[in-house]
């Protein structure tokens, strides 16, 4: 009886381990953050700001609700220092081409930190991001760099 017990214990301990063991392994393959991928991806990063140079050469850029693009009252209406998704423009905000990088997907590029998406541009295409500055000056600064991104997508 007692035999019995303790041969119990220890079918009990052995899939334990054998749980912990299968856990370390899976912990290669799936990142810490429950299911969330992080990859690093070659990048084109260029800079903008919220000024009118920026966003003019940009023409998407900054512009709130989409309708206020073209038409009659196309740059009337225009929400200076309001991204396409509708955040408040600040350091840390990225324009990404969001049908390969969504809204919210949080980026570290080297230089310059963490940050998210929450806008778009007409030339912002694939591995292309742009960086947001406060400061026209210190968007110029950083030109356009060729860097390893890590990308978390949510
Ligand atoms: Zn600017």
């Amino acid at each position: 009886m007692k035999s019995l017990h303790l041969s119990r214990q220890i079918s009990v301990l052995r899939s334990f381990l054998l749980m912990v063991v299968l856990s370390q392994v899976a912990g290669c393959c799936l990142p810490p953050g429950l299911g969330r991928q992080k990859e690093r991806v070659l990048m084109t990063v260029t800079a903008y700001c919220a000024c009118r140079e920026c966003c003019e050469w940009k023409r998407q850029c900054l512009i709130g609700p989409p309708v206020y693009a073209t038409g009659p009252s196309r740059g009337k209406r225009k929400k200076v220092g309001i991204t396409s998704d509708g955040t408040r423009a600040r350091k840390g905000v990225i324009a990404a081409d969001i049908t390969r990088y969504p809204y919210a997907t949080r980026m570290h590029v080297p230089g310059y930190g963490w940050g998210e998406v929450h806008d778009t541009g007409r030339l912002i295409k694939g591995d292309r991001i742009d960086v947001f500055f406060k400061s026209h000056r210190d968007a110029v600064a950083w030109g356009k760099q060729k860097l390893w991104v890590t990308v978390i997508r949510n």
